[in-house]
């Protein structure tokens, strides 16, 4: 998958550095509320749920899912931005609703997903889903 296009990636800041350092290892995680339990992505300054910002983690996750709806791209939003390519909305295993990379470009809604990486210049790494078997 590493012959994927890339966007410009933003770097990480307070909120999202944990996010993005388990991507170094190509760990798929989401942010976690440890006083109420939920489970939100992308991550947040607190929990939408509880309003909570004390004892927010990043759990690892399973890096499954579904997809909820696709559309291919053909018309680059910028120059330069190689086309075409997938986006997608995932449903996680985890709950989560994630808008991502999909590799390919022949899919169904509700078709299972795995999460894969395609490794940033900077030692990040961008999650890419592909078909889960
Ligand atoms: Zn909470």
């Amino acid at each position: 998958m590493n012959d994927l296009p890339v966007f410009a990636v933003p770097p990480a800041d307070d909120v999202t550095a944990g996010w993005w350092d388990a991507t170094r290892e190509h760990r798929y995680t989401l942010q976690t509320c440890g006083g109420c339990g939920h489970v939100q992505h992308p991550p947040r300054v607190v929990c939408i749920h509880c309003g909570s910002d004390d004892d927010l983690w990043f759990a690892p996750a399973s890096g499954s899912g579904e997809v909820d709806a696709w559309t291919v791209v053909h018309r680059p939003p910028r120059p330069g931005v190689a086309v075409p390519y997938t986006i997608a909305r995932i449903r996680l295993a985890e709950g989560p609703i994630v808008l991502t990379r999909l590799d390919g470009d022949d899919w169904r809604i509700g078709e299972p997903v795995r999460v894969g990486w395609v490794d940033l210049d900077d030692g990040r790494a961008l999650p890419v889903f592909h078909r889960d078997g």
